[in-house]
């Protein structure tokens, strides 16, 4: 192959890869583009006739200019989301010019081995059961979606039903119970799975407890959007299996703190569910799109998600994605994690995870403290909230506006409120005192 085909091409991407990430110290952390201006940027005739790949990019950087958020850097605190580590970008970039299709093991025995090594790893860190089979999946929906595709399966089965083959028209009927305050990607996962609503209950042992059963699926969570609370896993998991329920957990981020020999207390008895999710694209600062579910069971999950078709060539002994994904063809997301992984080791996980906390509740109180600022809720992890009564939104907006940190808002229990998140492990003490700075100037500016 002639190289120069990529090289100007790469590195023209690699330059402009550079200046974004040197820049975000200094760059606006929210969009400064109006969709107009994308889209007269973006949204030109296609063309009959090409052009040069490595003025593609640079059109394409032009185009995209104050279009992107500053979230690979240490100032962005919306919704939930991370940066990527730079072993895990440039494994990201290598999966991307390796380009494998990691539906087998025999498309690439190299992308299977690290979804294995770095399946076992995780568990290892989220103090998983050795033995529960994985998924590395586009995110936490699709690893609830294929969690609880395996539940289903089971409860199913042991009613002497095989909804693989006979489908859900007829079955018996499972009920779902989640909590008042569950994520959104449960409620979607359920209802791509065919089982439409959660039924919403308390989590109260006592009005729990008579309403589960073995057709019953319990999503309990691990970490709430808002607090970053913690349902009582020791408690309520060993009660729902006394009842012949399957409990799953959704651990988006908050099953990192297992990875925190000072927060993994907060997961007591997390181990005893019957599947979990989580995100390797939030708090393990691996590049978007990655997400992993873990089945105690691997083989309803087997059973939910295998296929054999007679043009794959299905290693006996390897680890064949197919068998455990929802996809089909799919990037091979094991790189990144695994590169994450091995530049962080265990401890530089567990230092990433206090580290988020401790700058969550320094900003949480710092802004708190404020004139104007209420604390709303503290948390354990890497959230907070606080609010400023009326005025939150407007001082949500006018601090993205000033271009020194992002935040945004949400409706917790009734209460409009300012959502702090911190995932990213660049966030230093230093992008905490600029951010408070930042809070406190839209709190005098005043609109
Ligand atoms: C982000 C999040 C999800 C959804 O995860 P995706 O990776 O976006 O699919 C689910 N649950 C919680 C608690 C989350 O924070």
């Amino acid at each position: 192959m002639d190289e120069s085909a990529f090289r100007p091409t790469l590195e023209r991407a690699l330059e402009h890869a550079l200046a974004h990430l040197s820049g975000l110290a200094t760059s606006p952390v929210a969009a400064t583009a109006s969709d107009e201006q994308l889209r007269s940027r973006f949204c030109l005739e296609l063309t009959d006739g090409g052009m040069d790949a490595a003025q593609v990019v640079d059109e394409l950087v032009r185009a995209a200019e104050g279009g992107i958020l500053g979230s690979a850097g240490g100032r962005f605190f919306g919704w939930v989301i991370g940066g990527s580590l730079p072993a895990a970008l440039a494994a990201e970039w290598l999966t991307a010019a390796w380009d494998q299709n990691a539906t087998i093991q025999a498309c690439s025995p190299a992308a299977a081995m690290a979804e294995e090594a770095a399946g076992a790893w995780l568990k290892s860190l989220l103090g998983l059961p050795e033995s529960a089979s994985f998924a590395f999946t586009s995110g936490c929906q699709m690893a609830h979606l294929t969690a609880l595709a395996a539940a289903r399966n089971q409860l199913l089965a042991a009613q002497g039903w095989d909804v693989e083959t006979l489908g859900l028209q007829r079955a018996p009927l499972l009920k779902v119970i989640a909590g008042p305050e569950r994520h959104g990607s449960v409620d979607r996962a359920l209802r791509q799975l065919g089982l439409g609503s959660p039924e919403v209950s308390s989590l109260d042992p006592a009005e729990l407890a008579p309403r589960l059963d073995e057709r019953t699926i319990l999503v309990l969570q691990a970490g709430e959007i808002n607090t970053g609370r913690y349902d009582d896993l020791a408690c309520l998991i060993p009660l729902a299996h006394q009842r012949g329920a399957w409990v799953h957990v959704d651990g988006a981020f908050g099953l990192w703190a297992a990875a925190s020999p000072t927060r993994r207390h907060l997961l007591r008895g997390h181990e005893q569910a019957d599947s979990w999710a989580t995100d390797g694209h939030k708090w393990l600062n691996v590049p978007y799109d990655c997400g992993y579910a873990f089945v105690a069971h691997p083989e309803p999950h087997r059973r939910a998600m295998g296929l054999r078709a007679s043009y794959l060539a299905h290693a006996s002994e390897a680890r064949d994605q197919i068998d455990w994904t929802p996809d089909w063809s799919r990037r091979a997301r094991g790189f990144a994690t695994w590169a994450a992984l091995r530049q962080l080791g265990r401890d530089g996980v567990a230092a990433m995870i206090d580290r988020c906390c401790d700058h969550a509740l320094a900003l949480t109180r710092g802004i708190a403290a404020l004139p104007g600022a209420e604390l709303v809720a503290e948390s354990s992890i890497n959230q907070g909230l606080v609010s400023f009564g009326d005025r939150t939104d407007a001082v949500c907006a006018d601090v993205c506006a000033s271009g020194e940190a992002f935040f945004s808002p949400t409706t917790w229990r009734g209460r409009r409120a300012m959502r702090i998140s911190v995932c990213n492990w660049q966030t230093s003490e230093e992008d905490v005192a600029r951010s408070i700075a930042a809070v406190r100037s839209a709190l005098l500016g005043g609109n």
